[in-house]
């Protein structure tokens, strides 16, 4: 379907666009265009600075085109005369390699040549805080076990509701809203799509929650560990591969059915898991949630070894439903598109290799993991989880050397960048060495 974004604006009343794409980190980068101007950059893309956002790119480099996809397009629900939209990068005439959007796409045309379509559902936790950062937002959420407390969920009914009632409007078929595990935390929930689709909606998702949160004078963060003593903010993905209308992972008469094809996706995954930390859990922060001690609800809710299960919720993967899986590693830091692309990847390669996950684990893995001996541990920080990426050939093949090499380059100087800082815990533990 092509859209006539000048006609569009006509139709819907939309005087601006935001021309936006996502950066490697994650950063949503945007060009305010007028709609008389749309015309002209529907064709040739909104020009930037590539260097000034994080892409690896040089100051010396060529002017970067961001191209909006028109079939993306979102009105703005709370200022419906901007019309946002997410858009691919091009240079010199060629498309950006590294452009996060575009490593999906590329992802994404492997799977449609072996016939499949990757649909997707996320799950993107995040805290209502304080606009200052420094707290909750909500001085009375402070029981121990406050997941679903109807009472606190309540008295943030406004802000919730202006974001559930904006999803209803852009027709993503939302279902459920709640309070989440942690003090000051909150979920919400829409239907599953085609994984571009949800790439899209998500970094839009992120993007309206924090705006509607301001409006109320309020702070929406996705931080994956914001509190040391509360969980942290998981971004649960959930999976499954078509073939048309058919769903390539259900069989009926496969172990909880799911099919050979899911089995083989599934070890895949698993077994490119301890790289793909490196995207899915992609900041210092990230590891502070996935290698967490017990927190005060009692549960972390997040894995630190590669497993999988049924209806099991202390693993990594977890198969709550025929016909899908859910992937339990990913926080609020993962960037919506590098995510799907990463376990896309695996997954194909996992079907292509013909792997098998072996047995699936029935224990709880919080009080018995000591048990799971032969599995795998998830990385304990960042820089591991670079080195694993470094030598990941899977990862490297399906997301590109070009991606894969600017990706690990400006990671490695996030994380120098945090080897400079000098912490307190150091002078706590060290000043009297
Ligand atoms: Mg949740």
């Amino acid at each position: 379907m092509t859209t006539d974004l000048a006609l569009a604006a006509k139709e819907k009343g939309i005087r601006y666009f935001l021309i936006s794409y996502t950066d490697l980190f994650g950063v949503q980068r945007a060009k305010l265009v007028p709609a008389s101007a749309i015309g002209g950059m529907a064709r040739d893309g909104a020009g930037f600075a590539g260097f000034a956002t994080w892409l690896d790119m040089s100051p010396a480099d060529s002017d970067l085109f961001a191209v909006p996809d028109p079939a993306s397009l979102i009105q703005l629900p709370w200022k419906p005369e901007v019309g946002w939209l997410a858009a691919d990068l091009w240079m010199d005439g060629k498309i950006v390699e590294q452009a996060p959007r575009t490593v999906l796409k590329k992802a994404m045309a492997a799977a449609d040549a072996a016939g499949f379509e990757m649909k997707t559902g996320v799950e993107c936790e995040y805290f209502l805080i304080t606009p200052d950062g420094k707290s909750i937002s909500d001085g009375a959420d402070t029981a121990d076990k406050p997941c679903y407390d109807q009472l606190i969920l309540m008295r943030r009914y406004e802000v919730i509701t202006e974001i559930c009632d904006a999803m209803l409007s852009l027709g993503w078929k939302p279902y459920q809203n709640d309070h989440e595990d942690a003090n000051g935390q909150f979920e919400m929930n829409w239907e599953y799509d085609n994984a571009l689709v949800t790439a899209d909606r998500q970094a839009f998702f992120k993007y309206m929650v924090k705006s509607i949160a301001e409006k109320h004078g309020l702070r929406a963060t996705f931080m994956p560990k914001p509190f040391i003593n509360l969980t942290g903010s998981g971004c649960h993905m959930h999976v499954s591969l078509w073939r048309g209308d058919e769903n390539a992972f259900a069989d009926p008469a496969g172990e909880l059915g799911m099919s050979k094809t899911a089995y083989a996706f599934i070890a895949g995954v698993m077994a490119e898991a301890p790289a793909l930390c490196a995207l899915t859990n992609p900041s210092v922060n990230s590891y502070k949630r996935i290698n967490a001690p017990v927190t005060l609800s009692g549960a972390t809710w997040s894995p630190n070894t590669v497993t999988y299960t049924g209806n099991n919720r202390t693993h990594m993967i977890r198969i709550p439903d025929a016909g899908r899986f859910e992937f339990r590693l990913a926080d609020g830091a993962a960037n919506p598109y590098l995510m799907p692309a990463s376990v896309l990847v695996a997954g194909l390669d996992g079907i292509t290799r013909d792997l098998d996950p072996g047995k699936r684990l029935d224990i709880n893995m919080y009080t018995e993991g000591h048990k799971a001996k032969a599995a795998k541990k998830l990385p304990l920080n960042l820089l591991d989880a670079l080195r694993l990426l470094e030598k990941s050939t899977v990862l490297r093949a399906g997301l590109g050397a070009g991606f894969v090499d600017s990706y690990l380059k400006l990671k490695h100087d996030d994380w120098n960048a945090y080897a400079r800082h000098l912490t307190q815990w150091e002078r706590d533990t060290t000043l009297d060495c």
